[in-house]
């Protein structure tokens, strides 16, 4: 076997709020040396086709995956999803409330600001937004500022659309054990993402959740993110070895919507990848899917 292949499971394309293209994306890993990708948008398989197409010209192995906003214990949490069916009913279903809770806050968050007595409208937001396909609240802050409400982002999360402000606007998530359910029976596998950054509240993914959450299907966590300390991923990578879960590594790349987040920052051992892809093969045997798994199969 020549050199080891590297391997980068959880990125993301323009069709959510990376900056590249799905094409770009693969192309971009063809030229880094990534031999494995995993294009994960979040709540959408939109990419999925554009990525496959360019994958099977340039060798790229592409895993077709989702970012599932979840939530569970009343905390959010980031589901990977790789390789399940996208035309599942209760999936489809699901990613469509996700996705309908998203375009649904900024209308609700700008009349909430309203009824506080600012003038503010979704004009002021685009102004600030500009091309942005995914308009959220860090968009709604600079329209703020640039009204002369607050001073920075940070006034503006801790007066208005932090989860403890007036104007925030609760976004529906998935049940993160209904839909490690929704994915097995749909004949995929899935990957927690970053479940112990700093951002996130992580004190239901201790050692009893994890090990809940395998009970209930979960294939394995993403040990090796940037948004994990060394002593965060040590301790992480112990328990997941200690529950039999498989242990993954990734960029999260975003293009240059996020920095220090370059394709292959981190990567995931092919004795890992191999594991995913054979619980991914037999969800899929289980779920009577003949697909195939990775693109261009081999
Ligand atoms: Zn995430
Ligand atoms: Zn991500």
């Amino acid at each position: 076997m020549s050199a080891r292949q590297r391997i980068d499971l959880h990125t993301h394309s323009d069709r959510s709020d990376g900056t590249d293209s799905p094409a770009e994306l693969v192309r971009r890993a063809q030229r880094l040396g990534v031999d494995v990708l995993g294009l994960t948008d979040h709540d959408t398989t939109e990419g999925w086709q554009e990525a496959a197409d360019v994958a099977e010209r340039t060798g790229v192995r592409l895993v077709r995956g989702i970012e599932v906003s979840c939530v569970f214990h009343g905390y959010g949490v980031h589901l990977l999803a790789f390789l399940p069916d996208p035309a599942y009913p209760p999936l489809v279903e699901e990613l469509g409330r996700v996705l309908a809770g998203r375009s649904s806050r900024l209308p609700a968050t700008l009349e909430r600001l309203r009824s506080l007595g600012i003038d503010i409208d979704v004009h002021d937001v685009h102004q600030v937004a500009g091309k942005s396909a995914a308009m959220g609240r860090p968009h709604v802050a600079d329209a703020l500022i640039e009204l002369g409400v607050v001073r920075d982002r940070n006034e503006a999360f801790e007066r208005f659309l932090g989860p403890q402000g007036p104007a925030y606007v609760h976004r529906y998530a998935a049940d993160l054990e209904a839909m490690i359910g929704i994915i097995a029976a749909s004949g995929g596998v899935t990957v927690i993402a970053h479940p112990w950054a700093s951002r996130h509240d992580h004190t239901a993914l201790d050692e009893d959740g994890l090990a809940r959450l395998h009970e209930a299907g979960l294939a394995g966590v993403e040990v090796d993110h940037e948004d994990h300390p060394p002593q965060v991923r040590a301790r992480l990578r112990d328990l997941a070895r200690g529950l039999d879960l498989v242990v993954t590594g990734s960029s999260d790349y975003h293009g240059v919507g996020k920095i220090d987040h370059e394709l292959a920052c981190n990567t995931t051992a092919p004795e890992e990848l191999d594991r995913l892809l054979d619980l991914a093969a037999a969800a899929a045997r289980a779920a009577g899917r003949d697909v195939p798994l990775v693109v261009p199969a081999r």
